[in-house]
């Protein structure tokens, strides 16, 4: 709603509320512990979407340890590497310890698909430089998960597979910038086979068509680089309409359900990635998150009056940023991370791709990274008091952090970005 009665959300509480799930959270949450790794990735792009990083800074360090003893690693002889990935949390007992150790895995362990797409996500948005990353083991793993019939497993040995694993396996290979872990033909078969007569996509061939898995197969095609080969311009025509039809006030994950508020992203993502979102009404979709806030520990619910939880309360920031609300950041709806922490990755393939040409330059150390940032930052801030009505260039920003990462170059950064300072002060 325009206008003086506006409903302001309380980002305040929503930035506490992801800090306490970094921390220690409420009992009724103990079937998450499994899933640790996926809970942080909430909490922690989460607090990137609201730009509110700084409220971990002083346990980034930590998390970034954190989340690499959760990586499990191959054997000498790499004899192991399709085991091999990021497990889902601690809880199947192996001790807190990000060196060697992980290379000692407890019986029946393994990586878990969703845990190697958080984990790398989470150390991309936290500005880890992913050099730590065994890549060629966890394509590897990738490569043991994919089935027959072309979708993905979640574990060596799980049963599970279906379209949120073919999403994960697909943010994988585009994160790692290799898609040798992927048999394409067969997984684009997959998702093809899933595509049902009401003209959106199910977890696999046969079953229902749902909001989460449709965003999970068009995100999957768009990362791919082939959605408009693979969907023909009717069949792409009838996804939308059903997409469309999901928005009651908020979004619905499948007809004749109640809105939930996850599905302002699994829908409204979609529709952002099909490029029609703007058909969607926003003002009865924001008005739905209004109700599912939680106006005394921040966080969303799935449904007004519940109890927030880690998931909705993530999704419904995302459902924000797609309907571009002030104070929370624009997202890559594809990779699911902000617009910022996706550049950042662009950045780093680069580095990649420069480094398997020949050159290996080495990495600029993290800490001097940040501590550049924050020079560079305090520029525009000082010279902003000076003029409130000039705005500093957000691309000195991008520039620089680009350019920061690249190892030696980062004195060359850093005299671009003071030139650009100097010349934008003046
Ligand atoms: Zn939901």
């Amino acid at each position: 709603m325009a206008g003086p009665n506006r409903h302001e959300f309380n980002w305040k509480k929503h930035v506490r509320f992801f800090k306490m799930c970094l921390q220690v959270v409420p009992g009724r949450y103990a079937s998450m512990d499994t899933t640790r790794m996926t809970v942080a990735f909430f909490a922690i792009s989460g607090l990137d979407m609201l730009d509110q990083m700084d409220a971990i800074e002083k346990d980034r360090q930590k998390m970034v340890d954190w989340i690499y003893s959760l990586q499990y690693l191959p054997n000498a002889a790499r004899s192991n590497e399709g085991q091999c990935g990021f497990r889902g949390s601690s809880t199947a007992g192996r001790p807190f310890d990000p060196k060697e150790s992980s290379r000692n895995p407890v019986p029946h362990d393994s990586g878990h698909i969703a845990g190697t797409y958080s984990a790398l996500l989470s150390l991309l948005i936290l500005g880890d430089n992913l050099s730590k990353i065994d890549r060629p083991a966890i394509v590897a793993g990738l490569r043991k998960l994919q089935l027959s019939d072309g979708s993905f497993s979640a574990t060596p040995e799980d049963g599970e597979n279906d379209m949120r694993f073919v999403y994960c396996a697909a943010c994988i290979s585009y994160v790692l910038d290799d898609w040798s872990g992927i048999d394409r033909p067969k997984v684009i078969r997959y998702i093809k086979n899933s595509l049902t007569y009401e003209g959106a996509f199910a977890q696999g061939p046969g079953l229902e068509a749902h909001g989460g898995t449709t965003f999970c197969a068009v995100a999957s095609l768009v990362l791919m680089g082939c959605l408009h080969e693979v969907i023909s311009p009717s069949q792409l025509d009838r996804l939308k309409r059903w997409c469309l039809l999901r928005q009651q006030s908020g979004f619905q994950g499948r007809p004749n359900k109640p809105v939930d508020t996850c599905y302002s992203f699994w829908v409204g993502g979609t529709l952002q990635l099909l490029g029609v979102f703007n058909y969607s009404n926003n003002l009865f979709n924001r008005g739905f998150l209004e109700e599912t806030e939680d106006s005394v520990v921040g966080g969303f619910a799935k449904w007004p009056d519940n109890s927030p939880d880690p998931l909705h309360a993530y999704f419904g920031v995302c459902g924000l940023s797609l309907m571009s609300e002030p104070g929370v950041l624009k997202m890559d709806a594809a990779l699911n991370v902000s617009e910022r922490s996706a550049a950042r990755l662009r950045g780093i393939h680069s580095l990649w791709r420069d480094s398997a040409d020949g050159g290996v330059p080495p990495l600029l150390p993290l800490e001097h990274t940040a501590f550049l940032k924050r020079c560079l930052m305090a520029l525009p801030s000082a010279a902003a008091t000076a003029d409130a009505s000039r705005s500093p260039p957000k691309h000195i920003l991008d520039s620089y952090l680009i350019l920061s990462s690249t190892g030696w170059l980062w004195l060359i950064s850093v005299c671009v970005a003071l030139i650009y300072s100097i010349t934008w002060m003046f």
